[in-house]
């Protein structure tokens, strides 16, 4: 660590009180910061490691209406499970609040406050759909009606997924709420806007010139990108009766955007954990703050919360925002809606007291640098091959030979036998410890942790080489071979005890069990004792090994498989439509330049006919205003030609031209798909003339 910093603040994204936590989340975050942060503390390091529950959003109100409880009900209910689950897998917060707390009310409250008195907000006005049943405004998804096209009656505000016609809230005939069935009506709403587009040139010099060498490829490229494509004002207010209340006279019915009072929750967790001191770890150029998140939440992080802190003007920013890309399982993308997703609080139920072996796992496949894959396959392995195997089989094997060849005490090194295979491992052991250090504090704890294994099967070898099982058939006359078994066994409990400490930050529960074994007090663990080799005392007598990670059957890891698909073919789809947490399948990022090579433009439909034996096919003439060109398009079965004559379509104009059923197919027009596989045009909204750029 820099020596410039006194003191550490570590924050792990909120999770969201909207379900429990699965194992993507604690790959993702929460695992590797508390490696960091036991690392830190294992170094004596000033550190506070703070997290919560993030209770407001859209998202928590919804479930509650679909379930007739209160989004109390909902919060508390998954507060208590990801707490829970947290404490389990031996997440070492300081403090794990939640954002439904006063203090945090009052703490998010001063913030916008300030901001407020400031003169720092927009205020903007618009007219809105509003349900006077539930007293709420409504996004388009949570109004239905009849459709203008097909009649279909359940047709959604934005789209009739019977016809796949786009549609706007005004075009449903008799409209009505999703949440009550009343007939929504139009309101005047005001919303506070944060001039984000004003810290543009703040963020610019702060991430693109300062941050270019420390924060990790993925998280300073899509900073980038969000920076060269310009930043808007962003409201950071919503209407809802859910949420922190906007701090302003005549502001009923209106909360704080749960983006604006999400990230305000480490202060506010700070504040509850460190009454009289928590302005050190927030407002001193001293203290280094890292944020732990998952990819999706960069923006939040290196974007528009370093705007409000900077705004605000009394907070230190983040030092650095070591974000991880996403784990997948089995080979998909993990979908809560889907249910394909390996929940903690079942693994728990399932693999008792195995916590980490999950944490070594998570670890080991850590998606530091891309998005990874768990399966139950490698989970069986790594823990057979790796914990058992290598880093388990060294410590029982020395323990055991230690009780059966040196009646169950430490026994004496013997210099004057002392040969290089020793010195060499103990050098080792010291350059480990140094190689382990500088890669955590490179947030690399993927190849930190494999130092770690690396070690002991070092030791196994070094055991493998000596054979001191050998040298106890002779050891009863031969008083050198007795004192060769005593090395070779001095130096292996020596290594045993370091191998506890260089796992203690990823292995904490095993760190303990080893601790017990050689009856020392966890104080062993602290780091600087890493590479001494007088950790155990000469004559000591230690306790009987026991053991410290379990084969894992095939039985049990099919039985994994089986239940992850039969829970996500048996999962109903949740609520559709607009969630500020939404999941969707996302693609890996690209910059603006990558963008920048597609032209897009609008295009007329001239003409449109079928293509001969081809049932999907339709050949289309295309106005482009510059040119008309023929496209050959797969939407036979969604439009017949005369009903998409005339319409405005948006054309791919720079695909390489291509062949299809013998005709040259110059471009392509670009549809939108809905769940089911309906297609409908993306159309601009209104009309323009051909050729009109899209960007
Ligand atoms: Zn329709």
């Amino acid at each position: 660590m820099n020596q410039d910093f006194k003191r550490l603040l570590v924050t792990a994204a909120l999770p969201y009180a909207n379900g429990p936590v699965h194992i993507g989340h604690l790959a993702g975050c929460y695992l590797p910061a508390d490696i960091y942060v036991r690392f830190q503390r294992a170094n004596k390091r000033d550190v506070q490691f703070v997290c919560g529950s993030d209770e407001h959003g859209v998202p928590i109100t919804i479930r509650a209406l679909k379930e007739g409880i209160t989004p109390q009900d909902v919060v508390d209910k998954f507060h208590a499970i990801i707490k829970d689950s947290f404490t389990q897998m031996g997440i070492s917060f300081d403090i794990y609040s939640r954002t439904s707390t006063d203090i945090h009310r009052q703490t998010s409250q001063a913030f916008f406050k300030k901001l407020y008195d400031d003169g720092l907000f927009e205020e903007r006005e618009s007219e809105q759909y509003y349900d006077e049943e539930r007293g709420m405004f409504l996004a388009d998804r949570y109004i239905v009606g009849t459709c203008p096209v097909c009649s279909n009656e359940n047709a959604y505000g934005d789209q009739c997924e019977k016809c796949g016609s786009t549609l706007s809230p005004e075009q449903l005939i008799q409209p009505r709420s999703a949440l009550s069935n009343a007939v929504p009506v139009k309101r005047k709403t005001k919303h506070w806007y944060f001039p984000l587009n004003k810290y543009e040139d703040f963020l610019r010099e702060w991430i693109i010139d300062e941050k270019k060498d420390s924060w990790k490829t993925n998280v300073y490229g899509q900073c980038k990108s969000w920076l060269d494509s310009g930043l808007q004002p962003r409201a950071m207010t919503r209407d809802s009766n859910w949420g922190v209340p906007v701090p302003l006279e005549n502001a009923e019915g209106k909360v704080l955007y749960v983006w604006f009072d999400a990230p305000i929750g480490y202060i506010s967790a700070t504040k509850e954990l460190l009454p009289q001191a928590w302005d050190n770890y927030w407002q001193q150029q001293d203290t280094k703050l890292v944020h732990f998140i998952g990819k999706d939440n960069i923006v939040f992080h290196c974007i528009i919360f370093p705007a409000m802190l900077k705004a605000h003007g009394q907070y230190v920013l983040p030092d650095n925002v070591p974000a991880n890309e996403f784990l997948n399982i089995e080979g998909e993308k993990v979908s809560t809606s889907r249910n394909w997703a390996v929940w903690v609080h079942e693994y728990l139920k399932d693999f008792p007291d195995m916590q980490d072996t999950l944490r070594y796992v998570l670890c080991a496949n850590a998606p530091e640098t891309k998005d990874n894959d768990f399966t139950w396959k490698d989970f069986q392995d790594r823990n057979n091959s790796e914990l058992v195997a290598i880093f388990g089989n060294f410590i029982n094997r020395a323990m055991v030979l230690m009780h059966k060849l040196c009646g169950g005490r430490v026994p004496p090194f013997h210099e004057s036998l002392q040969e290089d295979r020793d010195i060499e491992l103990i050098r080792h052991i010291v350059a480990v410890k140094t190689k382990i250090s500088e890669l955590i504090e490179q947030y690399k704890f993927r190849d930190a942790l494999y130092e770690v294994i690396d070690l002991a099967r070092r030791g196994n070898r070094y055991l493998q080489e000596k054979e001191p099982w050998k040298l106890a058939k002779v050891a009863e006359e031969d008083t050198e071979a007795q004192q060769k078994i005593d090395n070779c066994l001095h130096v292996c409990l020596q290594l045993t005890a370091n191998l506890a400490i260089f796992c203690n930050p990823f292995l904490p529960h095993t760190a303990k069990k080893v601790c017990h074994m050689l009856k020392v007090v966890d104080r062993m663990l602290d780091w600087e004792n890493g590479g001494r080799i007088d950790l155990v005392k000469t004559n000591y007598p230690l306790r009987e090994p026991q053991l410290l990670f379990r084969k894992i059957e095939d039985e049990e890891v099919n039985r994994q498989r089986e239940k992850l698909v039969q829970a996500s073919a048996a999962s109903k789809p949740v609520v559709a439509g607009p969630t500020e947490h939404a999941e969707i399948e996302r693609k890996a990022e690209i910059v603006f330049d990558d963008l920048s090579k597609i032209e897009l433009r609008a295009g007329t439909m001239l003409a449109a006919e079928k293509v001969a034996k081809a049932d999907k096919l339709l050949q289309l003439r295309v106005d482009l205003g510059f040119e008309e060109r023929t496209i050959v398009s797969g939407i036979a079965q969604h439009f017949s030609p005369e009903e998409i004559v005339g319409k405005q379509v948006t054309v791919v104009v720079n695909l390489a031209a291509r062949k299809m059923r013998g005709i040259e197919s110059a471009g392509m027009i670009l549809m939108a798909e809905s769940a089911e596989g309906k297609l409908v045009f993306v159309s601009p909204e209104n009309a323009v003339a051909p050729g009109s750029e899209v960007r």
